[in-house]
């Protein structure tokens, strides 16, 4: 068995591989796939090449098989150069875990190969309309017809939306909720425009309309019912990934502002050189190690299958992605004027620091999560 440093070594050994291939391939593409608005199919050849789709994802159907921490740090590296082309890469995974833990093994034979070979995109659609928040709200629903399953509703919001081949959804069936997997050729659905978004704008979003959508019987992920357990379990794998990429933008602002206050001048004395500066510096990279360790910690519950990895998953997706829109506001206060330009990796940061607040699961409802573990009785965090 390996010791904990061994197993360090490696996944450090992995973080500098996935930071060469950020730093040489995605960062150069980064300003231009914020401008344009993606989609970002050169980002996904470069991570087809790389092996990267299938990081997450069992190896018995091609996947790469590599833990929460492997894909956390994955991510992190990504996101520190381009937010947009991280997601891009969680998504491959991350939208499949319902399918890997609860799919039968024809459908995951079926679906999940292409995938991890970066030859089908996948999405996973949960929100509404009407809420997002609100999960027992939906009013998406699935009934049995004629040896198919039928859907009607619409999910708002979905990442990949018209650019995936499979949706993992969620819809209401009988009294309960179960998930299905829609494919992009399948009778009935069709897509919203891409949205016009603040940050985040190289990953392509949009309306899943399911219009008398018809598909098979065995597209059903798991049982009739308890689909929005099942959620929940994704959820708490998922959320760590959803902190990794916001820790990643916490860090990309801090390099950057760290750069600029050492080569920028004022009343002749670079910045990096001014009380003031430094304490502003100082504290940004407390909040980025802060929240790295929760994060840490909350992969390592996580992965031990510790009750409390919920809880943990919550502190540290609220924890990072509030280290990340504080300390990009600081690192465009940095670059003053400079900062406010398009262009100018800080003032995308900013932009796309804001999402990871929101996506996942609000940091009200991650608040109210942690609260509840913690106010329940013989309760912990
Ligand atoms: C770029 C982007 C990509 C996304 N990708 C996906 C995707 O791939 N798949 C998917 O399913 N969804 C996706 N989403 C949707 C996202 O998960 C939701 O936007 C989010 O869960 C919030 O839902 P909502 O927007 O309906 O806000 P609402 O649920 O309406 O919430 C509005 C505000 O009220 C607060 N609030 C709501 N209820 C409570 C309460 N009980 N107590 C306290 N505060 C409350 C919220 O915290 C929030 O501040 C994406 C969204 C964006 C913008």
């Amino acid at each position: 068995m390996k010791t904990m440093s061994e197993s360090w070594d490696t996944y450090e050994a992995f973080r500098d591989m996935v930071r060469r291939i950020a730093c040489d391939k995605i960062e150069p593409l980064a300003v231009d796939l914020d401008k344009t608005g993606g989609p970002p199919d050169a980002q996904f050849e470069i991570f087809r090449e790389n092996e990267l789709l299938g990081l997450g994802l069992p190896e018995e159907y091609g996947g790469g098989g590599g833990d929460l921490m492997a894909q956390v740090i994955a991510v992190e590296e990504m996101a520190r150069v381009c937010s947009a082309s991280a997601l891009t890469m969680t998504a491959a995974w991350g939208t499949l875990d319902p399918l890997v833990r609860f799919g039968s093994a024809e459908l995951k034979q079926a679906i999940i190969p292409p995938v991890a070979a970066g030859e089908l995109r996948t999405a996973w659609c949960i929100t509404e309309p009407q809420g997002g928040t609100d999960m027992a709200g939906m009013t998406t629903r699935a009934v049995e017809q004629d040896d198919c399953w039928v859907l009607n509703g619409t999910k708002r919001f979905i990442t990949n939306g018209s650019w995936a081949h499979w949706y993992l959804v969620v819809a209401r069936l009988d009294e309960d909720f179960a998930i299905f997997m829609v494919n992009a050729d399948d009778p009935g659905i069709c897509f919203g425009p891409p949205e016009d978004k603040m940050g985040l704008r190289g990953s392509p979003t949009s309306d899943v309309i399911f219009d008398d959508c018809r598909i098979p019987l065995d597209r059903i992920v798991g049982d009739r019912s308890g689909g929005l357990a099942r959620m929940g379990l994704s959820l708490t794998h998922s959320r760590p990934v959803i902190a990794g990429q916001a820790l990643g933008v916490a860090q990309g602002a801090l390099d950057q502002a760290a750069s600029y206050v050492k080569e920028r001048k004022s009343q002749g004395k670079l910045l990096a050189r001014y009380q003031l500066i430094q304490e502003k510096i100082g504290d940004m990279a407390i909040r980025v190690e802060s929240a790295r360790a929760l994060l840490y910690r909350a992969v390592d519950f996580a992965m031990r299958g510790d009750p409390q990895a919920r809880s943990l998953a919550s502190m540290a997706k609220a924890a990072c992605s509030d280290a990340a829109m504080s300390v990009a506001v600081d690192a465009v206060q940095l670059h003053g004027g400079y900062g406010y330009l398009r262009g100018v990796p800080v003032e995308r940061m900013m932009r796309d620091a804001k999402i990871t607040q929101i996506y996942e699961g609000t940091n009200e409802i991650q608040r109210l999560i942690i609260a509840k573990a913690l106010l329940s009785e013989g309760g912990q965090a």
